[in-house]
């Protein structure tokens, strides 16, 4: 991949990753490298071909910041249609009462998003499994 494809990639990741970070310090939160397996699991569970496998029309039109929410697992949304989406499922993007990576119901949960390239993964942790997942392991963060 070259040219100006590349470029929107890249653009596009950049622009995801300067989103998550400004949506980290509105909510007081911290960006950290995902590597705890409750991570694997949470992105398994989002994504279960490793790749999302639908994705609204506006993919078609070349390379943007995309999300999956947790209640349409492998479906990949642009910012605009991930709105709807949200709005149309029940309450949010909590479908469900189960944790997004054990799987297990809790009356309590973390939402929590995940960057992989310019897609970002939007869904909700139990208290056990944030707990495992915010272990720090990898590079510090970095203030915006
Ligand atoms: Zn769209
Ligand atoms: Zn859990």
């Amino acid at each position: 991949m070259s040219g100006p494809l590349l470029d929107q990639l890249l653009a596009a990741t950049s622009e995801t990753e300067h989103n998550l970070r400004r949506a980290a310090s509105r909510l007081n939160a911290r960006v950290q490298v995902a590597t705890d397996p409750a991570w694997d699991a949470f992105i398994g569970r989002l994504l279960p071909d490793g790749h999302p496998t639908w994705a609204c029309i506006h993919a078609s039109e070349g390379p943007r910041p995309m999300f999956v929410l947790a209640a349409l697992p492998g479906l990949a949304l642009c910012a605009s249609c991930v709105l709807t989406a949200a709005a149309d499922t029940d309450d949010g993007y909590a479908a469900t009462t189960d944790c997004d990576a054990c799987g297990r119901d809790s009356t309590t949960f973390h939402e929590v998003m995940v960057s992989i390239g310019p897609v970002t993964l939007v869904g909700n942790m139990c208290p056990r499994c944030f707990g495992r997942a915010k272990q720090f392991h990898g590079d510090p963060e970095v203030t915006p």
